[in-house]
């Protein structure tokens, strides 16, 4: 039943952020804070140390571990790069795909993109897909479009027993890393829009099923107002998921 699958999820991304060293220092202090509000925690480490992270955690504590990143290949002559069956071999099951910075900087378009989805969903990976619109495209007024195509574009081949291994992060790329955050009613009118796109696709039983997180400047001083929008499952944390009392707090704060 998919009714059941809508998730109260705060994941970390931790970018090229933490060596080995910073990264046992971190996951030691997560594991010593306490996870109140129920949400599912995933934190995503560099590909350098997800394997050391799998085991530091140690089903200690609950907290998954994701990749920022993955080929859309299964193996071969791809020098540099990891595929999905390697992350799951050290015990990662799921991966960030889409995320602005992989869109700008590394040049990934919707169509390479739909290839990494389609191998995940393969290898029967979880993906948290992020989509945003940039600056111009808010102010210019175009940014439902932009973020229906991104979803169409990458998502609406898939059957809707795929999509229920997909998280959605709507991270407006003017909101990343600059201070800006999205007003909860900025962000509660597009993760409904979101859910209204899914229904049309496949039906409202489905949109209902599925995890839309907020991501952008998120911190605990506005954690809570992001969260309590009815169609925000929680968040995709960049900056402040580098700080362990930060994260819980705003773990603590997606009830
Ligand atoms: C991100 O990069 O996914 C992100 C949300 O970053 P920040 O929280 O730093 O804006």
């Amino acid at each position: 039943m998919y009714l059941t699958m809508r998730q109260k999820i705060v994941a970390g991304n931790w970018k090229m952020h933490k060596n080995r060293e910073e990264t046992k220092v971190l996951i030691s202090e997560l594991k010593a804070l306490e996870n109140t509000s129920g949400s599912r925690v995933i934190i995503a480490p560099s590909y350098v140390s997800l394997a050391f992270a799998v085991k530091e955690i140690n089903n200690e504590a609950a907290i998954d571990v994701a990749a920022q990143n993955m080929d859309q290949h299964s193996s071969g002559a791809y020098t540099g790069e990891v595929s999905a069956s390697m992350l799951k071999s050290v015990g990662v099951k799921t991966v960030i795909l889409g995320h602005s910075e992989r869109r700008i900087y590394f040049g990934e378009t919707d169509t390479l993109l739909k290839q990494k989805v389609n191998s995940a969903v393969e290898q029967g990976m979880e993906i948290i897909f992020c989509i945003g619109e940039n600056l111009k495209q808010r102010e210019s007024g175009t940014y439902f479009h932009v973020i229906s195509s991104q979803i169409s574009n990458v998502l609406f081949h898939l059957e809707a027993k795929d999509v229920k291994n997909i998280i959605l992060a709507y991270e407006p790329v003017w909101a990343i890393g600059t201070g800006k955050t999205a007003t909860p009613g900025q962000v509660q009118e597009m993760h409904a829009f979101i859910r209204e796109m899914i229904s049309w696709q496949y039906n409202e039983m489905v949109a209902n099923s599925v995890t839309i997180l907020y991501g952008g400047s998120c911190k605990p001083a506005n954690a809570v107002e992001l969260f309590s929008n009815k169609d925000v499952d929680g968040g995709l944390i960049g900056g402040a998921s580098l700080n362990a009392e930060d994260f819980y707090a705003i773990v603590n704060a997606n009830r």
